[in-house]
This record gives C-alpha cells, sequence and structure tokens, in this order.
C-alpha cells in the first residue's frame, strides 16, 4: 500500500513540475516568478524528478523547436516520422542531450529559458543520479510488502522522461482532434485528462500554443491550468 502510494504521489509530484515549471513556464513563459520563487521551482524540479531530472533549459529549447516545426522532420520528436519506438526515444535523448552539453560548454546562450549553473552540474551528475536511484531503492527495500513490487522501482528511475515519452508519443499519435485545420498530427489523448494533468490535450495546446488552458471542451478538464490558478492566487507567481 505505501508503495503504490508513493508511486501515484511521485508522479504527480513530479509531474506537477514539468508541466508547471518546465512547459508552461521554462518553454512557454506564460507566467512571472520572481528570480527567487524561479530558484524554487529549479530545486523542486530537481528534487521531485531526481534521478531522471530534465535540464530546464534543453527542455525550453527543444519544446520551442517542436512547436516551430510540429510533425516535420525537423521536429525532435514526432510519432508520425519515427514510427519505431526505439528510434524515437533515441532520437529525443540524442538532441535532448546535445542540447544539455551546448549549454554545460558554454556553447549556447539562451535569456528565454530559466538557467542555474550549480544546480544544473549538481543535477547533471552521475554521482547526483546514482544517490537518488539509492534512495529509491532503500524506500522499496524498506516498504515493499512483496517482491513483484519491485516491477514500479524503474519508473522513479525515469520518472521525468516516461512524462515526456507519454505526451510526445500518444499525443501525436493516438485521441481525437478539436482543429483539424491545424497542419500537424497532434490528439487530445483522453477526453478526461486525469494522467498527465492537461498535458494529453496537444490538439488544443498546439492549435493555441500560449493559452495557459489547455482544454477547450466542456468535458475537458485542464489540472495544470487549475494548479497556476491557485498558485496566481497566492501569489506565487503572476
Ligand atoms: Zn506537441
Ligand atoms: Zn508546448
Amino acid at each position: 500500500m505505501i508503495i503504490f502510494f508513493a508511486l501515484i504521489l511521485h508522479w504527480y509530484l513530479s509531474l506537477f513540475f514539468q508541466t508547471i515549471f518546465l512547459h508552461r513556464y521554462a518553454s512557454h513563459n506564460m507566467f512571472k516568478m520572481t528570480p527567487f520563487v524561479e530558484k524554487v521551482f529549479y530545486f523542486l524540479t530537481f528534487l521531485f524528478q531526481g534521478s531522471s531530472f530534465l535540464h530546464p533549459a534543453a527542455y525550453g529549447v527543444m519544446h520551442k523547436k517542436h512547436h516551430a516545426h510540429t510533425d516535420t522532420p525537423n521536429d525532435p520528436h514526432s510519432p508520425v516520422h519515427i514510427k519505431n519506438i526505439i528510434s524515437f526515444n533515441l532520437a529525443t535523448v540524442v538532441e535532448y542531450r546535445k542540447l544539455v552539453n551546448d549549454f554545460a560548454e558554454g556553447k549556447r546562450n539562451d535569456s528565454t529559458v530559466p538557467r542555474w549553473e550549480i544546480m544544473e552540474k549538481i543535477a547533471e551528475s552521475l554521482i547526483t543520479r546514482a544517490a537518488f536511484i539509492l534512495i529509491y531503492f532503500l524506500f522499496y527495500y524498506h516498504f515493499s510488502t512483496a517482491n513483484w513490487q519491485y516491477i514500479f522501482l524503474p519508473i522513479h528511475i525515469m520518472m521525468g522522461p516516461i512524462h515526456g515519452f507519454i505526451v510526445n508519443w500518444f499525443g501525436h499519435k493516438s485521441g481525437y482532434r478539436n482543429f483539424d485545420s491545424l497542419n500537424d498530427n497532434s490528439k487530445n489523448t483522453l477526453p478526461l485528462d486525469f494522467l498527465m494533468m492537461g498535458e494529453l490535450y496537444q490538439n488544443n495546446h498546439h492549435y493555441k500554443p500560449n493559452n495557459i488552458n489547455f482544454a477547450v471542451k466542456w468535458y475537458e478538464y485542464d489540472f495544470g491550468f487549475l494548479a497556476t490558478q491557485f498558485l496566481k492566487r497566492m501569489r506565487i507567481i503572476y
């Protein structure tokens, strides 16, 4: 029971910072936060993505490219052009790692995406990633009540990229479209996106990429948008 609860909690905490900080803030600048609050969000993204931390600047640059070239051969991750799941993930990782390295080596500078160089170094280090994996393992060692529960352990270890894969693959492959005029393959995968906090309304999002609410129809509900409204009311973002 504790393992199951921990999995759900880790899933949504990690997802919360992916959709709010990496996607809506770092990639689309949909709202603002003070430099101090930005650092808090940066640190919490690191804490909850842990071993699979996604570099916010590299994420932002790659995501902007995805919007500029959606489902064309220049899209860094389009299931329309790369139909094999393994090649799809491999291509995404290669392009993402190159961006991370370019930022680390100072070959790339971009003032529109959040940077925190010391945090980038700490989070990207293999020792840090290994330490997180050890913590996940020890947690399972103490709290699992049956050996089969260890099958969930890889989900904790790869949490960030798993979320990215679900959105990038299914969000451009399976589902329905509200905006058929769009010249891409974006789909709304779930009518009620409880799984990815609104990220699976890709068709709506590509139609109006700067609209902070990804839901359009009465039955669609963007939980990520709801979270931003709460943060705004609490004066954490503006
Ligand atoms: Zn997309
Ligand atoms: Zn986007």
